[in-house]
């Protein structure tokens, strides 16, 4: 049989392994990803990018380095791909009280969050739609992109160029060797599994402290209405298409299907009404599983044994603001050997991958 000779053999056309497969072809690098359309947690993800989250207002990890490389990458990458899918708006915080109302107001001025939060001056327009009687305040640098659209265009682009098998991957396939693998007639220099949750069910990275996790969406419409951001106040409101309004998200560690459920229904439905004050109508209804992982920091680098087997993973609920700097970080460490972020490199769970192997 001939061997079709390539660098990167990639598992999976999600975020992680579209952006990775991005970087590496920029780099000259001979690339494939392997994806068979299964259920995708990009394809359902709201493609929010927030950088300052939770009732203290912490700035997101690596926030610094995340939000302006990815701005101009997600930028870049709608002219190279001539198609729109990067909405840079704020996200706006409702104050659920007086103490709430104080606290964000004092924060306004930690210079740790100066480029991140201010005051809103949009309090009226976002009141047509929204209790916030108190007024709010706005996160900078936010933005939501809309993942299945960039997907597709990234899909085309890597069919395109010979760049994409539309097949089923398994793992029982690929033979290893020395410095490479092989996987049906193609041989790679690596592999790169960037499966998502998919991945703890295979045989080389189950080991790694996975922490999955499912969520829900909801769309909804509201004819006539329009947001000039994201709402955000336990849930989010994200301002989607003419009129139609995505909402979300749960949050569930045991039940791990694909499904939609009535449980996730009724608390997105609950919370939607106390924040709203117009009726609205739910026109869809999505679930799907996060990769998250236990400390909540991805997991990118090579298998501890088998060195020609890497990963990119463990985006959790966060992966559009972690995959453009990340997946740059990891091209750069597989190409030219420089350093992967400490946090993000599994080098740090090597013992666990050992102490496998003796239980
Ligand atoms: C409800 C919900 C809301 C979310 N909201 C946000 C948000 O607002 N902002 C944010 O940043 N993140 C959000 N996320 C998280 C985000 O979806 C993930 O961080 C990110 O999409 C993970 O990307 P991934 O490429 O690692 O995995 P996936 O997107 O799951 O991609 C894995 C790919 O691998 C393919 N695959 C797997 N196994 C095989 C195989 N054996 N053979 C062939 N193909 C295979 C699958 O088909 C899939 O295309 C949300 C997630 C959910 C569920």
């Amino acid at each position: 049989m001939d061997m079709r000779k390539i660098d990167y053999l990639l598992i999976g056309q999600g975020t992680a392994g579209s952006l990775l497969a991005w970087q590496l072809m920029q780099k000259g690098c001979r690339v494939l990803v392997v994806d068979d359309g299964r259920p995708s947690s990009s394809r359902v993800a709201a493609g929010i990018c927030n950088p300052v989250t939770g009732r203290k207002l912490t700035r997101t990890w690596l926030a610094d380095e995340l939000f302006p490389y990815l701005h101009d990458f997600y930028r870049n990458l709608e002219r190279e791909l001539d198609t729109s899918f990067f909405h840079p708006v704020p996200l706006y915080r409702p104050y659920q009280s007086i103490e709430e109302q104080n606290f964000f107001i004092a924060q306004t001025a930690n210079p740790l969050l100066q480029d991140y939060v201010r005051l809103s001056a949009s309090d009226r327009a976002y009141a047509s739609l929204i209790h916030n009687e108190l007024g709010g305040l706005e996160t900078l640098q936010a933005a939501w992109v809309d993942l299945p659209v960039m997907l597709d265009a990234l899909r085309g682009r890597f069919r395109e160029a010979g760049a994409l098998a539309e097949d089923s991957f398994s793992w029982d396939d690929v033979i290893r060797e020395e410095d490479s693998v092989t996987w049906k007639d193609i041989r790679a220099r690596k592999i790169i599994s960037c499966e998502g949750a998919y991945a703890r069910f295979g045989p080389y990275f189950g080991w790694l402290p996975w922490a999955v996790v499912k969520g829900e969406i909801l769309s909804v419409d509201w004819p006539g209405q329009s947001l000039p951001g994201i709402v955000n106040q336990s849930i989010w409101i994200q301002p989607h298409k003419d009129g139609t309004f995505r909402v979300g998200s749960t949050y569930e560690w045991d039940d791990l299907d694909w499904e939609p459920t009535e449980k996730g229904r009724t608390y997105l439905e609950g919370k939607l009404t106390k924040l709203t004050k117009l009726p609205f109508e739910i026109q869809c209804h999505v679930a799907g599983i996060r990769p998250a992982t236990q400390g909540r920091r991805p997991f990118a680098g090579l298998h501890p044994e088998y060195t020609p087997i890497g990963i990119f993973n463990g985006l959790g609920s966060k992966g559009t603001s972690l995959a453009p700097f990340l997946s740059r970080q990891l091209a750069d460490f597989l190409t030219e050997g420089k350093e992967l972020h400490p946090d993000a490199n599994i080098e740090r769970f090597h013992s666990l991958y050992f102490s496998s192997l003796k239980s």
